[in-house]
């Protein structure tokens, strides 16, 4: 991991410095690509925000809507899930040299954060996931290798939050959640991103503060009235278990219970103990729902439903394809209306 580091850190160094001789030829060679908006660096007086990732990509376009000499593009997103392990491309590094803020989820999602700071100490960071862990209690992340252990309770009690973390992340090589980070999936937490967002740009550009103020207010009145979760009372409090840590929230936008989390996805090896670990709990603690992603999922989910009386509903965590301004709301209500079929 050091290594890779090293050489990425080396790879941005050789790259800037070839960007800083053959300016010209960068400038014109990336302004023909089709997907240059973000870059369209040259024009001096617009305001350039990157995000990383859908979930404040979404968000960052409700809250700047259409501000003239503002302009809002995402950076490129991977083809196989979340952020976790990703590494900027050649163009991402192009079009943050010429941006003045990037809002990030934050909590470890973007594993090359440290290497864009040291990069770009001018370029304004907004970090949403350390303004929302300010203002709210988050639940602890699960270590679900202790989860069957008889001492579990024991343990968590006498193990503090970030020994905890530090478990999570040394277990499975390569993949930082250090924190669930997944904070978008309820919308009460997204809705303090949202917030977040427009008071970093706000500060970063004080000439726009009304215009980001009021749509930021708009779009967090649209989320608490329009993310639809009137079938699913009958979840509070039910026992429910998931697939990837993302659901956590979902489960938690719900005031449902969440007693074992397996957090799969595309390099994850589950061992057989594990795998039967996890049914036992379902079938011990009466879980009734699974929440899991298909991609990673549906094999594990499969197994589930064949020796267990759980439901398993698949859902979206906006991390795939590319979206629009109103889709944060229409993927959260589909997965809603998902849950709902199955309960019912
Ligand atoms: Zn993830």
């Amino acid at each position: 991991m050091k290594k890779n580091k090293y050489i990425f850190v080396l790879l941005l160094l050789i790259s800037i410095s070839v960007v800083c001789t053959c300016g010209t030829f960068f400038y014109v060679k990336f302004n023909n690509g089709s997907n240059a908006s973000a870059a369209s660096g040259g024009k001096e007086d617009e305001f350039v925000i990157m995000t990383s990732c859908n979930p404040v990509y979404i968000a960052t376009l409700n809250v700047v809507g259409d501000t003239d000499g503002v302009t809002v593009s995402n950076l490129s997103q991977p083809t196989t899930g979340c952020l976790h392990d990703y590494t900027l491309t050649t163009e991402d590094m192009k079009n943050l040299s010429s941006a003045d803020v990037l809002v990030v989820n934050g909590g470890g999602m973007e594993g090359y954060l440290d290497d864009v700071v040291e990069a770009y100490p001018e370029l304004t960071i907004i970090d949403t996931f350390e303004y929302v862990e300010d203002r709210v209690e988050l639940p602890e992340v699960e270590d679900h290798e202790h989860e069957a252990d008889e001492h579990s309770q024991e343990k968590s009690a006498a193990q503090e939050p970030n020994d905890f973390h530090r478990t999570v992340e040394d277990e499975h090589e390569g993949h930082h959640h250090e924190e669930n980070s997944h904070i978008w999936m309820d919308s009460e937490l997204f809705a303090y991103q949202v917030q977040a967002i427009s008071e970093g740009l706000c500060e970063a550009d004080a000439d726009h503060a009304d215009i980001y103020k009021e749509n930021s207010t708009e779009y967090i009145g649209v989320l608490s009235n329009y993310v639809d979760k009137s079938d699913l009372e009958s979840l509070q409090g039910a026992n429910v278990a998931v697939l990837h840590a993302a659901f956590v929230y979902t489960a938690g936008s719900l005031d449902a219970n969440v007693v074992a989390v397996m957090d799969l996805d595309e390099e994850r090896q589950v061992s057989a103990g594990e795998v039967s670990d996890f049914i036992e709990t379902i079938k011990e603690k009466d879980v009734k729902l699974v929440f899991a992603e298909y991609d990673y999922g549906n094999a594990m989910g499969k197994l589930i439903m064949e020796q267990t009386d759980a439901k398993v509903v698949y859902l979206e965590t906006l991390v795939h394809g590319s979206y629009g301004v109103d889709d944060y709301l229409t993927t959260m209500n589909e997965n809603y209306a998902r849950i709902a079929n199955v309960v019912e």
